[in-house]
């Protein structure tokens, strides 16, 4: 079986002081271009929740779009959209963080999910945790039921999995 750590490791490339000083910003866009790592990756992530066990996926604006839409269409659910601010064009919710560079708000239609519908949740990376927290809050108060939250690379030196505590984190690759 494939390793997906290493296929993580392998295709990602360092980026120093990335969008600013002292951010090594991990660039995953060379695993996006590569068709087989990118199914591998993809069936990977489906496989480790297993078949049934989610009803949509929720993808985090931007590089979350693409695994999640990926996953989606390989387990034969929907996709929903978790945006940047003043993105979606209907009513929703909104929530505020601070980003490991910056400040940021997201949203997601307030009619996304339906009562009860469980959500597996996905961005690239996971660092301080507070897009990933913020968005599944937002997932909640949409009326979702998150039942799980994964990510291809997690910073470990960063407080994003105790901060999501006691949800259940899955990261293919932990640096
Ligand atoms: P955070 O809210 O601090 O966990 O940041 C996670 C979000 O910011 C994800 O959507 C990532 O795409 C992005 N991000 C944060 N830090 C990095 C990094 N060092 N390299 C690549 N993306 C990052």
């Amino acid at each position: 079986m494939a390793d997906l750590a290493e296929i993580v490791a392998s295709n990602t490339v360092d980026v120093p002081d990335f969008p600013k000083p002292g951010i090594l910003f991990k660039d995953l866009t060379p695993l996006f271009a590569n068709g087989p790592v990118f199914r591998e990756v993809v069936d990977g992530i489906a496989a480790h929740y297993g078949a049934g066990s989610f009803d949509v996926v929720a993808g985090i604006e931007a590089r979350g779009f693409l695994i999640a839409a990926g996953i989606a269409y390989a387990t034969g659910v929907g996709v929903v959209p978790v945006r940047k601010a003043g993105k979606l064009p209907r009513a929703t919710h909104r929530g505020s963080y601070e980003l490991e560079y910056g400040e940021a708000t997201l949203e997601v239609h307030q009619d996304a999910f339906r009562p009860g519908e469980r959500v597996l949740v996905v961005d690239d990376v996971l660092a301080t945790g507070g897009t990933a927290a913020t968005t599944l809050e937002l997932v909640e108060r949409a009326g979702g039921t998150v039942v799980g939250f994964t990510v291809l690379l997690e910073l470990s030196f960063l407080p994003g999995r105790e901060r999501l505590a006691p949800r259940e984190v899955h990261a293919l690759l932990t640096v």
